[in-house]
C-alpha cells in the first residue's frame, strides 16, 4: 500500500509499504479522508515540539472497515468510521479516572506513532466510532471539533454566558460553535478580519473584535457591560496571546488555555486572586466528546463541510502540501481524498 513519510523536515516521500495484519481486537480501516491540521504543518516545518522523524503524519482520520480481527463484534465490513488518534495506556492514574485524553503515556497517531498518510491504517477497533449517515468529509474533522467540545465541557458554561474565544483558527471556531451549542454569547476576537467573519456568520459569533491590544480589551468591556466575559478561551498558540488573556476574564471567571506552546506563562498573582480566577488546560478530547460532536452533526445543529478550505486527491498530496503550508494560503480546513 502507499504510504506518504516525511523523512525530515520540510521533505515528504511517497514508500510502498506492506499492508498491516489485524490481531485480536484489531480493525483494518481503508482510509478515504485526511483532514490536514496545525500539527501536520507544524511537523512538516520541523516546528513541532517532540517530534521526531521519519513519520507518518495525519491523525484526522475518515474511512471504511475493511478487516475486522477476533473478538470485534460492535464493527463490520463497510462501517464508515471516524478515528480516535489517542492511543492511551488504560492503566495509569489518569486512565483510570476516565480522563484517557491526559494518559501519562499517550501516544497519538500521527505524532508519537505513524499516522494515517496511508492508504490502510490498522487501529484497535475501540478506537472507531461508526456514524452512520455522515460523510467522509465530515467524519474525517470530528477529531478537531471533538477538542473544541472538551474544551467547553470543562469550562461547564450556562446558558447567556459571555464568552470570549480568542483565536479563530479550525480549534478556535469549534470552540465557538459548541459555545454557541451550549448557549453561550460568543464574542471573537483575532488579528485577522476574514477569520472573523467567518466566525460570525459560520460558527454564530454574536460579536468579533478584530486585534489584541488595550483598545480590544476595552471593546470586550463595551460588549460585556463592563465586565469582561465569565469564561475566556485560547485557541491562539502565542504565549503572548495566553498571557494577555487573562486580562479579559470577569470575577469569578474561568480561563481555559486550548492551545499548547513551549514557553512559560506567567500572571500578576493579585489580579489573578482578586477575582478568584479558575485557570484551566484543555488536552485532546475523550469518547463522549466525539459521541457529542456526532450527535450535534446527526440533529443537524453544526455543518462542517464549509470549514473545508482547501481539497486534493492522495497523489497530489506532496505536490499541493508546500503550497498549502505557505502564508497566505487561506488554509481553513484541507482534506485529502484517498
Ligand atoms: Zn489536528
Ligand atoms: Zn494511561
Amino acid at each position: 500500500m502507499k504510504t506518504i513519510v516525511c523523512d525530515q523536515p520540510d521533505h515528504l516521500s511517497y514508500q510502498e509499504r506492506p499492508t498491516p495484519v489485524v490481531t485480536q481486537g484489531q480493525a483494518l480501516v481503508r482510509i478515504r479522508r485526511i483532514g490536514i491540521c496545525g500539527t501536520d504543518l507544524h511537523a512538516f516545518r520541523g516546528r513541532q515540539p517532540y517530534f521526531s522523524y521519519p513519520r507518518v503524519l495525519g491523525h484526522e482520520l475518515a474511512g471504511e472497515i475493511i478487516t475486522v480481527g477476533d473478538g470485534v463484534t460492535d464493527l463490520k465490513i463497510g462501517d464508515a468510521v471516524t478515528v480516535m488518534p489517542y492511543l492511551e495506556c488504560g492503566d495509569c492514574v489518569a486512565c483510570r479516572s476516565g480522563k484517557t485524553n491526559c494518559c501519562t503515556s499517550l501516544q497519538v497517531i500521527g505524532v508519537h506513532q505513524d499516522g494515517g498518510m496511508q492508504e490502510i491504517i490498522r487501529m484497535p477497533a475501540d478506537h472507531l466510532i461508526k456514524a452512520p449517515g455522515v460523510g467522509f468529509d465530515e467524519l474525517a474533522l470530528v477529531e478537531c471539533m471533538a477538542i473544541g467540545a472538551h474544551a467547553v465541557r470543562r469550562a461547564g458554561l450556562s446558558v447567556g454566558e459571555n464568552v470570549l474565544v480568542i483565536g479563530a483558527g479550525p480549534i478556535g471556531l469549534g470552540i465557538m460553535q459548541f459555545a454557541r451549542i451550549a448557549g453561550a454569547r460568543v464574542i471573537a476576537l483575532d488579528l485577522d478580519a476574514q477569520r472573523l467573519e467567518f466566525a460570525r456568520n459560520w460558527a454564530g459569533a454574536a460579536a468579533t473584535v478584530q486585534g489584541g491590544d488595550e483598545h480590544s480589551k476595552r471593546l470586550v468591556d463595551e460588549l460585556t457591560a463592563g465586565n469582561g466575559a465569565s469564561a475566556v478561551f485560547d485557541a491562539t498558540g502565542s504565549a503572548q496571546s495566553m498571557i494577555q488573556g487573562f486580562d479579559y476574564v470577569t470575577h469569578g471567571g474561568r480561563y481555559l488555555l486550548v492551545s499548547i506552546v513551549d514557553a512559560t506563562i506567567s500572571f500578576y498573582d493579585p489580579d489573578f486572586h482578586r477575582r478568584e480566577m479558575t485557570l484551566l488546560s484543555s488536552r485532546n478530547a475523550t469518547r463522549e466528546d466525539f459521541h457529542w460532536v456526532l450527535q450535534c452533526l446527526a440533529d443537524k445543529k453544526l455543518d462542517l463541510v464549509p470549514l473545508i478550505s482547501h481539497r486534493c486527491r492522495f497523489d497530489r498530496l506532496i505536490q499541493e502540501f508546500r503550497a498549502w503550508t505557505s502564508p497566505g494560503s487561506g488554509l481553513v480546513k484541507g482534506i485529502v481524498e484517498v
